[in-house]
């Protein structure tokens, strides 16, 4: 991938696609906004920013290249690039206590700016904060919860180790109390967290509102067809 001395940008293979931090689809972009090839080879910047048009709904995606070469004919741009804005990480987090779903807000938030171990500390924080809302036997079914999720999502035995750490180790355990978290890593505790959550409030929740629903709607009807 480089830029032209006619201050073209040439993408290899297929362009890039990524998931828009504004409609939420995984689209196809389009630059639209490329520095000039001159002033690039004055100042020889380290990284240099790109501005594209999600093919989908037509918002600006701003992008960080960083440079391989600077040469006469092209100025040569590294293939991953650092996403500015990036999508959000949705959750029904209305649903959560008030105190976990500030916490959990917070922690998504960290996720998305690409701070991982931060995101780690939130979510520790967040579970923390659940411990003390359920209670000992709460938590213990938190704890089964995630025995669950790790034998359905198949995770290996270091990956489990290092996210049972996070979320159940001490602040008293020995330094570091908390495993540092690399980007799969928190991936995976993402996908955890979510599904943590999802199990132990949302789906109970939405499940006592369709219940609620159906004991108001099913005798109306039982009564107009009769
Ligand atoms: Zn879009």
């Amino acid at each position: 991938m480089y830029i032209t001395p006619q201050d073209e940008l040439l993408l290899e293979y297929q362009g890039i696609a990524l998931t828009c931090p504004h409609c939420q689809t995984l689209t196809h972009l389009t630059a639209v906004a490329i520095p000039k090839f001159d002033d690039l080879n004055r100042g020889k910047p380290k990284n240099v920013g790109l501005v594209f048009r999600c093919d989908a709904c037509g918002e600006p995606v701003f992008l960080k290249f960083a440079v391989k070469a600077f040469t006469p004919a092209r100025i040569e741009l590294a293939p991953n690039y650092v996403e500015i804005e990036r999508a959000r990480e949705n959750f029904p987090l209305t649903y959560l206590p008030e105190e976990a779903e500030g916490l959990f807000r917070e922690a998504l938030n960290c996720y998305a700016a690409g701070c991982f171990n931060a995101f780690g500390a939130m979510s520790r924080r967040t579970a923390q904060s659940l411990f003390r809302e359920l209670g000992e036997h709460g938590k213990l079914e938190l704890f089964d919860t995630l025995q669950e999720i790790r034998t359905l999502a198949e995770l290996d035995d270091d990956t489990f180790a290092a996210l049972r750490a996070v979320l159940f180790g001490s602040d008293s355990d020995p330094w570091p109390h908390q495993p540092d978290l690399e980007p799969q890593r928190a991936g995976v505790l993402l996908e955890i967290m979510r599904d943590l959550l999802y199990q132990t409030f949302v789906r109970k929740a939405r499940l006592m509102q369709a219940m609620t629903f159906r004991r108001f709607v099913a005798p109306t009807q039982a009564t107009t067809q009769a």
